[in-house]
């Protein structure tokens, strides 16, 4: 496992992405309180991962703004809180999949959660457990949409057909997750992006 994500590091950082290994979730968030200052606003999209990591409460802590849409207490404020998002100072999320020759791959319903990572907030921190690490392409689609997406699905009671067989059928759900697939490549010109792979499974 060790060894997949050292390869995932050296191909991510050749296409430009700072890229950092650790072994817990606890080093991952000590990454993310170092880089964010306090006071800031920040993005966070919708992350089982950054949830599970407990880094929003010393954020908050610290005085920042925190943008989460999974807070909202209506659909009004929802909307609100994605499109704020995409212009905070810091935003934090995870990939669906991570390859080892270095791409960043992400579905979206909504699209506020790869918008943001591609062109928003000017610093985007990625965190991804070694459960994200898979071969190439191929793989990753794969697993955005026949692990991610029945996982996701089943948690956020989407009624996608995925959460109720375990796998994708390519429907036309009004609940579909998938509507938007954004691989990153390279790092996007103008944002500072990073990512944390950790030794530990995190997310789906
Ligand atoms: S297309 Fe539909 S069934 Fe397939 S992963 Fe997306 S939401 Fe699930």
């Amino acid at each position: 496992m060790e060894d997949k994500l050292l390869r995932a590091q050296a191909a991510l950082e050749k296409h430009g992405i700072k890229t950092q290994v650790v072994d817990t979730p606890e080093e991952a968030k000590a990454l993310i309180l170092e880089r964010v200052q306090p006071g800031q606003r920040v993005g966070v999209g919708g992350s089982l991962t950054i949830d599970q990591l407990g880094v929003v409460p010393e954020l908050e802590a610290r005085g920042c703004e925190i943008l989460w849409h999974w807070r909202a207490r209506s659909p009004e404020e929802m909307l609100s809180l994605r499109r704020a998002q995409l212009t905070a100072d810091v935003f934090l999320a995870s990939s669906n999949a991570v390859t080892e020759d270095g791409r960043l791959v992400n579905i979206d319903g909504v699209g506020n959660r790869v918008g943001a990572m591609v062109f928003g907030p000017p610093k985007v921190i990625l965190v991804c457990g070694q459960n994200k690490v898979v071969p190439d392409l191929a793989a990753a689609l794969d697993r955005v949409h026949n692990v991610a997406a029945p996982l996701n699905g089943r948690r956020l009671n989407t009624g996608t057909p995925c959460a109720v067989v375990g796998r994708c059928t390519d429907c036309n759900s009004p609940g579909r997750m998938c509507s938007v697939t954004v691989i990153i490549e390279r790092r996007p010109q103008k944002t500072d992006l990073e990512v944390i792979l950790v030794r530990q499974e995190l997310g789906y």
